[in-house]
């Protein structure tokens, strides 16, 4: 038996005129981790539809276990040890894990009377075999988003897959969630189960693959053994740009430069206490911890969101009192929610609106009525420094791509001149391409000597921005790392540690 599982060979794929898949091989050894890599829309989605008989390609072969079709059947797929693992799980929701686990097989079989007790014992096994204890009888709504990942892994074993495919399935996760889940990936690579993870996430797939292939406008573009591949390679291959992925220095105007935001034994009861930090002009400040480390309570706090109930925090040498989010924004201080889309912008409302809406009174005469030239010269303005790419600021917001939507969220605090901005999760499910952007605009921001805080888990993105990352853990600051000690083998023994 040779060692491929599938070949998918020069599979093309139109939609409407759109080329989404143009000539595309993908080769899957036997119990290998194989990473499908792309930025968003190219192809990769498609490709697996191709691979499990959702769609039909227009040219090309597949070859399963050596034999060649032209296009398979759903049904053929999963009869070939096929199995897929979408975005949404595929499972239904008001039904029991134990009936999810049950329900295709059943339904395929046609079987008129389900044997619950034999079902239980398979579903049962399936669980165990991932390693995992789920109550069988829970309706799988009420499942978390990793449950529900394991249940759908659960199916796909007692399909008797050869091969999983994962489509982008770390995206709703927590960093803990990810890990487990890789530890069940090789469980199920001991076991003789291909994988194939689909990610547009450098770190998971230098972490996870044995293999790559990276495609790119539906077209491939390299493949091989990730060993070959850094991170410059693979952000080259993704985005077909050499991205410098430029690291920020910051360099103090003057010998003595004054503090621009001083914090000091900030607490708040239940939640963070006993934080002292400072940021001068031009300096990025990071912080990072585990899950519940009280960063994003902190943060919340120095907008005004939920503000604290001790301590103090000077802006510029002054004392100044953040009781609600008017007065951080008074003070100066902008934030950028890890959940951009439901806190920090409205999303119906047109792009020039979100941009003006913390300055309407500043743009309004005498009268309450808003000055029309001040406003469309403030939102090109906003547009054109933050490159936000939009054919028309009367356009709502979510009609733009993550990475615009978050520098909407920059040119409202830009255009209510702020001074000191607080950045959570800045590039979350943000694609590489863009992400280099906003760091780069990040940096430009920095340059013009404002300060920023910048709390995130992906600690070579802070790497990229700060010499000084701030630690927490449990509410309290536990170390800064700064110069020599600002590195990513140590900052990762300290989390490490904390676990
Ligand atoms: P990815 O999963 O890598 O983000 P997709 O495979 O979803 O990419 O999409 C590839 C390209 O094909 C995109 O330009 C997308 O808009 C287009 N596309 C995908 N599915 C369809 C469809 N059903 N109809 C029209 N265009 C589609
Ligand atoms: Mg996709």
């Amino acid at each position: 038996m040779s060692n491929e599982f599938l070949v998918v060979n020069k599979v093309s794929k139109t939609f409407a005129g759109v080329h989404a898949l143009d000539n595309v091989s993908l080769t899957i050894q036997r119990g290998e981790i194989h990473c499908l890599v792309g930025e968003n829309g190219s192809g990769k989605s498609t490709l697996i539809k191709i691979i499990s008989g959702f769609y039909q390609p227009d040219a090309g072969e597949i070859i399963v276990n050596g034999k060649s079709y032209t296009h398979l059947s759903p049904i053929e797929a999963i009869r070939l040890g096929i199995q897929i693992i979408y975005q949404d799980f595929s499972l239904f929701p008001n039904l029991t894990v134990a009936e999810n686990l049950a329900m295709n097989d059943e339904l395929e079989r046609n079987v008129r009377f389900v044997n619950w007790k034999q079902v239980r014992r398979l579903a049962r096994a399936a669980l165990d075999r991932i390693g995992v204890k789920i109550d069988l009888n829970a309706d799988v709504e009420e499942l978390s988003v990793a449950d529900k990942q394991l249940v759908a892994i659960s199916r796909a074993i007692l399909h008797d897959a050869k091969m999983i495919v994962m489509d982008e399935p770390t995206t709703a996760l927590t960093q803990k969630e990810v890990e487990s889940l890789f530890r069940i990936i090789k469980n199920l690579q001991q076991e003789g189960i291909a994988i194939v993870f689909v990610s547009h996430k450098l770190q998971e797939v230098a972490e996870i693959s044995e293999r790559v292939t990276i495609i790119r406008n539906g077209k491939n573009v390299a493949n091989g053994s990730i060993a070959e591949f850094d991170r410059a390679k693979l952000i080259f291959h993704m985005t077909g740009k050499e991205l410098e992925e430029t690291r920020y220095h910051y360099t103090p105007l003057t010998p003595k430069p004054q503090s621009l935001f001083s914090v000091r034994q900030l607490g708040r009861r239940g939640s963070f206490e006993q934080i002292s930090f400072e940021i001068f002009p031009g300096e990025i400040v990071g912080i990072t911890g585990l899950l519940g480390s009280g960063r994003t309570e902190l943060a919340s706090a120095l907008f005004g969101l939920k503000p604290a109930d001790s301590g103090q925090i000077e802006v510029e040498g002054r004392p100044v009192a953040i009781r609600s989010v008017q007065d951080a924004i008074r003070c100066g201080i902008g934030y950028v929610p890890e959940d951009r889309l439901t806190e920090g912008l409205f999303l119906e409302q047109s792009i020039g609106r979100n941009i003006i809406i913390g300055i309407v009174n500043e743009l309004a005469n005498r009268f309450g009525v808003l000055k029309k030239e001040a406003v469309s010269r403030e939102i090109s303005h906003a547009i054109e420094y933050l490159r936000i790419k939009t054919p028309s600021p009367y356009l709502p917001v979510k009609s733009l791509s993550g990475g615009n939507q978050q520098r909407v969220v920059l040119a409202k605090w830009l255009a209510a001149k702020g001074k000191i901005l607080i950045l959570n999760g800045p590039t979350v499910g943000v694609d590489v391409g863009s992400k280099s952007e906003i760091h780069k605009t990040l940096h430009e921001l920095a340059r013009k000597q404002m300060g920023i805080l910048m709390i995130s888990d992906d600690i070579p993105e802070l790497l990229q921005s700060c010499q000084r990352i701030v630690l927490m853990h449990k509410g309290r600051i536990v170390d800064e790392l700064r110069d020599a000690r600002c590195n990513e083998p140590e900052i990762n023994g300290q989390l490490k540690a904390l676990v």
